[in-house]
């Protein structure tokens, strides 16, 4: 009967709710005692003058290594830690973890260049994400530069102000912000009328070379770069994977990315491998490359 499908249908959706619940809550407990074992590794992705394919800076990205499940990417746990608030807690502990990186490269006498941490929009609704960095700078006595904060676009769009007074505060404290995944959203140019960002970081999709995409793409990117280059704002594309990518930006002038291409992000030990030669680095960072005239 219909009725009888019906009651097994509910059955059958709650028996599904209470499984994915029932997941949730070892998840979560799961990433408790993650964070408690140091189980959440840093990784760092340089970032690269794409003209010489020196390293400018690097981005801090979190991996899970999970006792039973291997190697976990952020898209498998980021998402839930999000939805319980619980993201807070690994961000925090994702920041402190480049902080300390960054006091012992100095300490040793090494010339670190800056990382980006990425902030959460549900950290900024959870701590205070202002007064913790600027706490974390602190503590580990870094020049301010040193830290730069990654928000991604898609932040700012459901804003009511906050996203953007942190924005705005970060960097009256010194610290340098990046609008992450630029172009991802709906909003793109309202927000850079009120030019509360450092730098902007070009979401890859525009770099999606196939047949059906690739015209649109190309001709958004070049509005994109031209704009930039115009009010002298600087730039970094993301995910750059191929040869003839790179041409490209280089043509449109974004000189800096990020990408395959160029490197994986990578364990803590990798990049300092790095650093042991001076030559990988370009020491002056990312630069804006103004018009002429
Ligand atoms: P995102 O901040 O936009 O980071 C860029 C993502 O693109 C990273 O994925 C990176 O590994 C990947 N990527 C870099 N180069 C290339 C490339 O050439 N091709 C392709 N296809 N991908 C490339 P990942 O590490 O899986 O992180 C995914 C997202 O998870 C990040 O996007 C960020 O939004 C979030 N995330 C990562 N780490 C953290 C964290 O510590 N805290 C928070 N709140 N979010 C994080
Ligand atoms: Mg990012
Ligand atoms: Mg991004
Ligand atoms: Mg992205």
């Amino acid at each position: 009967s219909i009725k009888g499908n019906y009651a097994k249908r509910v059955a059958y959706y709650d028996s599904m709710m209470m499984q994915q619940m029932e997941e949730n809550h070892v998840l979560l407990s799961d990433v408790q005692r993650g964070l408690v074992k140091e189980e959440f590794v840093l990784y760092l992705q340089p970032k690269c003058n794409m003209a010489t394919g020196k390293i400018v800076g690097a981005e801090a990205l979190v991996r899970w290594q999970h006792p039973e499940r291997g190697l976990i990417m952020p898209g498998g746990f980021v998402p839930l830690l999000e939805r319980s608030g619980f993201i807070a807690r690994l961000d925090c502990y994702l920041w402190e973890r480049v902080c300390r990186c960054l006091r012992g490269w100095i300490d040793a006498g090494l010339r670190p260049m800056p990382i980006s941490v990425n902030v959460s929009r549900v950290d900024i609704y959870t701590i205070d994400v202002v007064e913790h960095i600027k706490a974390l700078a602190i503590e580990y006595e870094l020049p301010r530069y040193l830290l730069e904060v990654e928000i991604t676009e898609s932040a700012y769009a459901e804003d009511d102000q906050l996203i953007t007074q942190v924005a705005e505060a970060l960097r009256d404290a010194g610290f340098t912000v990046l609008m992450d995944d630029f172009g991802s959203g709906y909003s793109s140019l309202n927000i850079l009328k009120d030019l509360n960002v450092d730098i902007l970081k070009i979401d890859m999709k525009f770099l999606a070379m196939d047949e059906q995409t690739a015209g649109k793409g190309l001709g958004i990117l070049e509005a994109i770069t031209g704009m930039a280059k115009l009010i002298g704002m600087r730039m970094i594309a993301e995910g750059v994977e191929t040869e003839k990518q790179v041409k490209l930006l280089l043509d449109m002038n974004c000189v800096y990315g990020q990408g395959f291409y160029f490197y994986r992000p990578m364990p803590v030990e990798a990049y300092e491998a790095l650093m042991e030669d001076e030559d990988n680095f370009d020491f002056r960072g990312i630069k804006a490359k103004k018009t002429k005239n």
